[in-house]
């Protein structure tokens, strides 16, 4: 698609906390809820903010953190904890709120949170992150912030099991023997109390909604785009936890053709396509994505937004299309990965230029959806596919050999295959994880062309979350 022309317009630049708000009031009005009661589940009900001093090489410096609770519609609240020197109260504020809608979306019980330190990770050693991370947690904890049925964090930008296991190890000092400390947090490494699949689990649920909306022929018609992914050209930016495992299962299970992929230092192009392990590898060997072989660097990571492609996948930031560079996009989808890749303003510019926008707040759920799996886990004390793993296999043979014993022929490779797979926990959650992304997409692709108002997937999902909070509100009898 050709790139449109600039606009005159000055861009008006927006916080994420204006952005989402704009957003939600732009969905609300498809709605018949009472405008209290929208007001109720826009405001983020509390936000805590910390500062305290740790040793960084022979100095002193100050450390600023923040956790915001946007809803207690439902108990505990739950969001990840991002490690930015981007990291503002506002934006804390509007990734709590993207919380609480996604948690509707995907039907996971919990409202919304983020927390945020205002640190650059890179800049820190190890025993100095473990000390920010503690005494990050300590505050939390002291507030009641933190807690299996208070609020339970999670990985996000910066942050990784490692942190999650010295956060869990820091909620078990304060409350020694308590038997279910180890759901305070999702995210952990498996060994203490972790599930299989929640590192991929982002970027896979990624997968599963763009397979999605490949799956409605008539909808992509409409975007002048051809069914299915195979061979289909796609640019990520960010090649972070994210970006990494939604562009490795793209590639590999999908057939689609990574032609770019941006960082911070620079971005790489491929026409031929792009091998993502490959790239990871070269990642950690070099500490960039530049030079990679066969492929042209290009100076600016972001400009991978503005290629000549199919899909664009943004997996970075925040506001990185906004209204002074949205006339340079020239893909036909963009997926947002990220949470709030694309202004209010540039969105409305997509949204006149036919770009069909897969949002944010349903197709980066996977990471929560598989972190409630993980947390219903820890309560429960027990794995999952303990009690039916052996029973499921044992009836799987009892069935196969009864077809072969009825047909005297051996049953078909594929479907002996498909009997016996194996339903360990990695399978059950993918499986779930599938399930939780398909039903998601369907509910907001049926309200979407249910509704006359409601033009799109972005306002079918606000509208959507709104509604099914707006309905625990009325339960709990709070608006008559
Ligand atoms: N940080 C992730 C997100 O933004 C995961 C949150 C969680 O698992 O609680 O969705």
């Amino acid at each position: 698609m050709p790139a449109a022309k600039k606009p005159r317009k000055s861009d008006q630049p927006t916080s994420l906390w204006e952005n989402v708000n704009l957003q939600f009031d732009r969905a609300a009005v498809s709605t018949k809820i009472h405008p209290g009661l929208l007001q109720q589940i826009k405001v983020c009900n509390n936000v805590y903010s910390v500062q305290f001093p740790i040793k960084h090489g022979k100095d002193y410096v100050i450390i600023e953190g923040f956790r915001a609770e946007h809803s207690h519609h439902l108990k505990p609240v739950k969001g990840g904890i991002r490690y930015s020197e981007a990291v503002t109260r506002d934006e804390v504020m509007a990734l709590a709120a993207l919380m609480t809608y996604k948690c509707a979306i995907v039907d996971v019980p919990f409202g919304g949170s983020k927390g945020g330190v205002k640190i650059n990770p890179r800049k820190f050693r190890t025993s100095e992150l473990e000390k920010i991370t503690r005494r990050y947690a300590a505050e939390l904890i002291k507030k009641d912030f933190l807690g299996p049925h208070v609020n339970v964090p999670a990985p996000d930008m910066g942050t990784g099991p490692r942190e999650m296991a010295w956060i869990v190890d820091t909620y078990d000092a304060f409350h020694p023997g308590e038997p279910d400390n180890q759901a305070c947090i999702t995210g952990k490494p498996f060994q203490q109390g972790g599930i299989q699949g929640r590192v991929e689990a982002t970027g896979r649920g990624v997968q599963f909604g763009i397979r999605e909306a490949f799956s409605h022929p008539e909808d992509l018609a409409g975007f002048g785009m051809k069914p299915g992914l195979a061979g289909k050209r796609v640019a990520i930016q960010g090649f972070g936890n994210v970006g990494f495992h939604a562009a490795k299962f793209l590639h590999e299970e999908d057939d689609v053709k990574i032609v770019a992929v941006g960082e911070w230092d620079g971005g790489i192009y491929d026409a031929k396509g792009i091998d993502p392990e490959k790239l990871q590898r070269h990642m950690k060997r070099t500490g960039s994505v530049l030079n990679f072989p066969g492929a042209k660097n290009m100076k600016k990571g972001n400009d991978v937004l503005f290629l000549d492609v199919d899909m664009v996948i943004p997996a970075a930031l925040e506001n990185q299309i906004n209204a002074r560079n949205v006339h340079r996009v020239r893909a036909k989808i963009i997926a947002e990965a990220a949470n709030g890749p694309i202004t209010a303003s540039a969105d409305e510019t997509l949204r006149k230029r036919n770009v069909m926008i897969i949002p944010d707040m349903y197709l980066n759920a996977g990471g929560v959806t598989v972190s409630y799996f993980e947390w219903t886990k820890n309560l429960s004390h027990m794995h999952y596919g303990r009690m039916s793993q052996h029973l499921e296999s044992m009836e799987a043979e009892t069935i196969i050999r009864a077809i072969e014993a009825n047909t005297g022929k051996e049953i078909d490779p594929l479907a002996r295959k498909i009997l016996l797979r194996s339903h360990d926990e990695l399978a059950l959650v993918n499986s779930g994880l599938e399930d939780t992304m398909r039903c998601a997409y369907r509910d907001i692709r049926t309200l979407m062309l249910r509704r006359k108002k409601v033009q799109d997937l972005r306002m079918a999902s606000y509208a959507l979350a709104i509604e099914k909070i707006s309905g625990a509100y009325l339960d709990l009898g709070i608006f008559p």
